[in-house]
């Protein structure tokens, strides 16, 4: 399921251009393009869900599949040693501009204090 006006869906269905960096058939990471630390990726469903507090416990298997990329991103990119920061902005208050369910993964740098 996609969205029109969505710019992840965008980018999942490549009529926005982007730097992927890993894509299976449940979900996409690329680069993010505002980095805030020397790694920055993005890591999304494919399935358009506008954030974590739409989601239902069906999900949770593919919210778990999810996590398996930032992981495998993050040994792919070399930064499972120095280690990393997972960060999930849900809605108003937690300051999420786009509104397509999306992991942030930082590293690359010491991220103490970073949110
Ligand atoms: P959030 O505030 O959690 O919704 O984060 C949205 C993120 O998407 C920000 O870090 C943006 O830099 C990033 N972003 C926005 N547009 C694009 C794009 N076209 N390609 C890659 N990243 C993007
Ligand atoms: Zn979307």
């Amino acid at each position: 399921m996609t969205q029109a006006d969505c710019i992840f869906c965008h980018i999942i269905n490549g009529s926005i251009p982007s730097t992927k960096v890993y894509e299976d058939d449940q979900s996409v990471a690329f680069e993010d393009t505002n980095p805030k630390a020397p790694v920055h990726y993005l890591v999304v469903p494919k399935q358009h869900l506008a954030s974590l507090a739409q989601t239902t416990p069906e999900h949770d298997q593919l919210l778990g599949h999810l996590l398996g990329v930032v992981r495998k991103v993050a040994e792919d990119k070399g930064i499972s040693k120095s280690g990393y920061k997972v960060i999930q902005n849900i809605g108003r208050d937690g300051g999420q501009v786009v509104p397509h369910v999306h992991f942030h993964v930082l590293g690359g740098q010491t991220l103490i204090g970073v949110t």
